[in-house]
């Protein structure tokens, strides 16, 4: 079967990767910044199946996807749900999923009342195209309505409530054809300056009340859009429960521990799902296993070949500051040896980020 991927890069490549060995999966890549009309359709007629590595395609591209809807995984739907904030929080609050409170904004007006109607402290968010935790605002004070709506104003956006979470959490599941599902076991996702540093399995002292609520919350998210593919969905874990924040309808940053740390990985379920295969198991095949990126400098990534148990990806990517170079995965037989191998490595981490 033939497959093609909307985006070529690192997640496309390991997409691609993921299903070397299986012979009749064929996988070519489409590089959306190389885009033409003609190249596009020439591309999506050569392919049985359409997938994407990224919700950021530009509408006049989600346009010329109407007509190949019936080959396309996951669905136009769920791409243009999860495309726009507004649409997702909507989608999430239907599928029965706590978020924060939020209002849409679309005028400074618009921006006081969502002061008004949810307090302080607010998130700003641009409802499209916002990443890495560009396009957003706290805002603090009344005071900052003004300077918020200056700085990213002018299109859509969504107001949130600010959640105060003890940590970042996510669930990453496979939904096949059928409506099968297997999930991965959730990880605890640190941040620096909007983009994720490291993630750890398992998420240190996490409840098993927690654990189904996620399990839970992704089934019922995958289900109510009859998803097929790798799903995930970003979980604040704050004192009353979870509290979904984002969802990617792709296979993401936090599930890159899967390629050596479970059975199955994150990105050939996503391409056995779209294939109409049956799903992997998705267990840990380590007592411990973590992710640490490899951002902007490539070298502090160089260790990891002297270290038995980790194991380093480069993408091959020029180097710039706050870019994803690689990433590099740590796999051990228990959290002590994990945590061990990660002081081996804390030159990937900014100071102070990393904490055992
Ligand atoms: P996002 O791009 O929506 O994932 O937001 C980027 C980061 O901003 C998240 O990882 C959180 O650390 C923080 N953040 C986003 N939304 C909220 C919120 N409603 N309350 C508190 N922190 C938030």
């Amino acid at each position: 079967m033939k497959i093609g991927i909307l985006g070529n890069g690192q997640l496309g490549q390991m997409l691609s990767d993921s299903v070397q060995d299986i012979s009749d999966i064929d996988v070519s890549l489409y590089d959306l910044r190389a885009h033409s009309d003609e190249a596009l359709d020439a591309f999506l007629a050569s392919v049985e199946r359409v997938s994407f590595e990224t919700e950021n395609i530009p509408a006049h591209i989600v346009a010329r996807l109407e007509s190949v809807a019936d080959k396309l995984y996951p669905s136009l739907k769920a791409l243009k749900t999860f495309q726009n904030r507004l649409l997702e929080k909507t989608a999430l609050r239907a599928a029965g999923i706590d978020t924060a409170d939020f209002c849409a904004v679309n005028s400074l007006d618009d921006l006081h009342a969502a002061v008004e109607q949810l307090g302080l402290p607010i998130v700003l968010k641009t409802t499209t195209e916002g990443y890495d935790g560009k396009g957003q605002y706290v805002l603090r004070s009344p005071a900052d309505a003004e300077p918020a709506w200056a700085a990213i104003g002018g299109r859509e956006l969504i107001a949130e409530a600010f959640v105060s979470f003890e940590r970042e959490t996510s669930v990453i599941a496979s939904r096949d054809v059928n409506g099968n599902m297997v999930i991965w076991p959730m990880t605890e996702n640190v941040h620096h300056e909007g983009i994720l540093r490291y993630s750890l399995f398992p998420a240190a002292d996490l409840s098993a009340e927690k654990a189904q609520q996620a399990e839970r919350y992704i089934r019922q998210l995958a289900d109510s859009l009859d998803y097929v593919g790798t799903i995930t969905l970003e979980l604040f874990d704050t004192a009353n429960g979870l509290v979904a924040n984002e969802v990617a309808p792709r296979v993401h940053n936090s599930g890159h521990w899967s390629i050596e740390g479970a059975t199955t990985s994150q990105f050939r379920n996503h391409m056995l799902a779209i294939a109409g295969r049956a799903l992997g198991d998705t267990t840990a095949k380590y007592p411990a296993v973590a992710m640490l990126n490899v951002i902007s400098d490539e070298t502090p990534a160089e260790k990891a070949a002297t270290i038995g148990n980790a194991f380093r990806h480069s993408y091959g990517k020029e180097a710039r500051p706050a870019r994803k170079l690689g990433h590099v995965t740590v796999v051990a037989a228990d959290v002590n040896e994990r945590d061990n191998t990660i002081d081996q490595l804390a030159d990937l981490i900014p100071a102070g980020v990393w904490q055992r």
